[in-house]
């Protein structure tokens, strides 16, 4: 195990390393993520770092309304300096989408390529952060497998949320990721179940459109903690996909001279 390598280096002064796993696509792992990483930044003072290894599938930047940004790299080898989602510079992200040029480009690499740009995320990134959040492509890839070798030496600080949803097919693709965590030693910090039931905007009455509770069951059976149902929620529909609403919002909160991005108060 390499102590002194460029990652090791890099990542010493953070303390905690989240990774957000999922069996199956479309779950909101992302969302998830996205919503972890607002919500240690503005209910804590801790700086978050927001890492998206969805290199097929990169979502992050435009759940953060950010876009169109690009990361440069800093003075003096400091590498590239992540995009800052808030003016506080307590959020920093780093995607693939940042280093594209058009976000209709398409990546289609092998394994050892994809190894090698996930390292450089983690080895080449600026990260002035407490925790480092990272949003994983669904079910156990190459970009998993790149993750585990190039973070072991940090072992000791990883840990892994599982996202999944009520119904059979995710849950049955889920036990999978159960199942790579404890393979390669990751200790699970919970199992949240999103798309759990629909919130009406209307009343505050949440429908089971699919069925309910099988996260909690499978987190019981298999002694993870769970850490809670989210329901299907329009506005964050509204709030994720619609970098509209989401940059107006951020607009607004500039010129009142606020810096909150938490979508609990959007
Ligand atoms: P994944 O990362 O698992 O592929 P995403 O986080 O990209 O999934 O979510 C897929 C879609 O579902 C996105 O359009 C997102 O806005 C939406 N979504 C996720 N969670 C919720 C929720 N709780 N309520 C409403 N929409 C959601």
């Amino acid at each position: 195990m390499d102590l002194d390598s460029p990652v090791v280096k890099r990542l010493q002064n953070v303390k905690s390393i989240i990774l957000v796993l999922s069996g199956k696509g479309g779950v909101g792992k992302s969302s998830v993520a996205t919503q972890l990483a607002l919500s240690a930044t503005t209910s804590t003072n801790a700086k978050v770092g927001l890492l998206d290894v969805d290199l097929t599938g990169p979502s992050l930047p435009r759940m953060l309304g950010l876009d169109g940004h690009s990361v440069h790299m800093g003075l003096h080898g400091q590498g590239w300096v992540p995009v800052h989602a808030d003016r506080a510079g307590k959020l920093s992200v780093m995607s693939i989408a940042f280093l594209l040029k058009s976000k209709n480009d398409a990546v289609v690499w092998r394994g050892p390529k994809k190894s090698a740009m996930i390292r450089q995320f983690l080895a080449d990134v600026k990260w002035d952060c407490d925790t480092l959040i990272i949003d994983t492509p669904p079910g156990t890839s190459d970009e998993h497998i790149a993750l585990t070798e190039h973070l072991a030496p940090l072992a000791d600080r990883i840990h892994a949320v599982i996202v999944t949803t009520p119904q059979a097919v995710a849950l049955s693709d889920v036990q999978k990721e159960i199942t790579f965590a404890r393979t390669v030693g990751i200790p699970i910090l919970g199992l949240i179940e999103n798309m759990s039931g629909y919130a009406c905007p209307h009343c505050a009455d949440c429908t089971n459109v699919f069925s309910t509770g099988g996260g909690e069951s499978l987190a019981k059976r298999e002694h993870i903690l769970f850490l809670g149902k989210v329901p299907i929620d329009p506005l964050l529909v509204k709030l994720l996909d619609d970098i509209k609403i989401l940059q107006m919002k951020k607009e607004e909160q500039a010129k009142q001279g606020g810096i909150t991005l938490s979508v609990q108060d959007q």
